[in-house]
């Protein structure tokens, strides 16, 4: 079974009322490296309108883009107790 037919086997609860990414726009605007757009495994940052967004449902809590994000730009906290991804093959 190749990697992606293992992510597409996990599941998610998503946390409609409490996003647990946030970007803080004043610090993410003066940012010219953009390593979101690179390091996240699911692909989930874009760039729309010359701003970063990011499709917090599909994350897969690596940790990555807040370790890359050099400006401190982000706010991410694990999801609360029951929501989050559900790993299907560990
Ligand atoms: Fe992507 Fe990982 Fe950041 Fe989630 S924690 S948005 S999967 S890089």
């Amino acid at each position: 079974m190749s990697l992606v037919d293992k992510l597409a086997l996990n599941k998610f609860q998503v946390d409609e009322g409490e996003p647990h990414i946030l970007i803080n726009y004043d610090i993410c605007k003066d940012c010219h490296e953009k390593y979101c757009l690179l390091v996240c495994p699911a692909g989930l940052y874009s760039e729309q309108n010359g701003a970063i967004i990011v499709e917090w449902a599909g994350c897969l809590e690596c940790g990555t883009c807040l370790a890359l994000c050099k400006k401190g730009a982000l706010d991410w906290k694990y999801p609360r107790g029951g929501f989050g991804i559900i790993y299907r093959q560990g």
